[in-house]
């Protein structure tokens, strides 16, 4: 969350907003979500429904999101509504989740972990100073915050990777090295990429649809090493409550968050590539 909203809080909050609330989560204090999708729209966020109508200098928002990360554990969310029709008349907000009205119910994830929600807004009042940039400025801020979740982040998550492949050899009995060369080079091949993105920030660079191909490298790489895990270490995923399982488990969601793989490669032909719409 700290890669992915505070680059968005930056841009897009009043600066006393920002001032007051960044350090909040960059020193720990708080836990932030980010509201966008919904039960009906996903890959097709400009669809969303979740409205904020105007009422006496602010907004009141009714309507669901899902799958929203930490949510139960969240002090504040970044959310999309919809103020007006098309990808111009969504509004994004700071909003307070201890606000009267935000009901979270946990979501269990298949590898046993509450790790998101759903989270429903019944006539939930925000103040209009808590607008992240202005009326209709919600698509663009979610196309400036999407490339950090499919790129900045993924640095720590490497990092992540490399212990649990450092793991698989040491565990594996009878070692296939063209299998577990395989699985190292999709993690060192999404570091490459990575340390190239986190370089290019640092140098002053806007992040945009070239993050896509750091998405489809992490997904590919982490979902390759877990694979490989089932299958030099026989049964620890299928027949064991494993830490090997639960992480095998949750490397399907790599191809989901963030968009999924179809709509990263979707980008990828047409705002890379050119390929056209077809
Ligand atoms: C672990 C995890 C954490 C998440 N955290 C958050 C969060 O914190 N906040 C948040 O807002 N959301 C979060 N999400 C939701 C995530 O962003 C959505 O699941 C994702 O965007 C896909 O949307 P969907 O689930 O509605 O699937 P759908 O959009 O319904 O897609 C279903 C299938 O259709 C395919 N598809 C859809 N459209 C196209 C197309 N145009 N071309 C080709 N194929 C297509 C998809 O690739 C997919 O395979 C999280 C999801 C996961 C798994």
């Amino acid at each position: 969350m700290v890669e992915v909203l505070v680059p968005t809080m930056i841009s897009y909050a009043p600066p006393e907003l920002a001032a007051e609330m960044v350090p909040l989560l960059l020193g720990g204090r708080e836990q932030w979500c980010q509201g966008f999708s919904e039960p009906g729209s996903g890959s097709d966020l400009a669809s969303l429904t979740t409205r904020a109508v105007p009422r006496d200098g602010g907004w009141v928002v009714t309507g669901q999101k899902v799958w929203t990360s930490l949510a139960q554990y969240s002090q504040r969310c970044v959310l999309l509504t919809r103020t007006a029709p098309g990808h111009g008349g969504i509004t994004a907000f700071f909003v307070d989740m201890d606000s009267p009205g935000i009901t979270v119910r946990p979501l269990r994830t298949m590898h046993g972990v509450d790790e998101f929600a759903e989270v429903f807004f019944d006539e939930v009042a925000v103040p209009g100073d808590r607008m992240l940039g202005r009326p209709g400025d919600g698509w663009r801020l979610a196309m400036d915050l999407l490339p950090y979740e499919r790129s900045t982040c993924f640095w720590h998550r490497i990092a992540h990777l490399y212990t649990r492949l450092d793991r698989l050899v040491a565990e594996t009995e009878d070692p296939d090295d063209a299998a577990l060369g395989e699985a190292y080079l999709g993690l060192h091949t999404a570091r490459c990429r990575s340390h190239l993105t986190q370089r290019r920030l640092g140098e002053g660079g806007r992040l945009g649809p070239e993050t896509s191909v750091d998405k489809v490298l992490l997904a590919t790489a982490e979902q390759r090493l877990f694979d490989t895990a089932r299958d030099l270490l026989p049964g620890v995923i299928e027949l064991a409550e494993s830490p090997w399982r639960a992480e095998f488990l949750y490397s399907r969601a790599a191809t989901i968050y963030g968009g999924t793989a179809e709509i990263q490669r979707n980008i990828i032909a047409r705002r890379l590539l050119d390929l056209g719409r077809d």
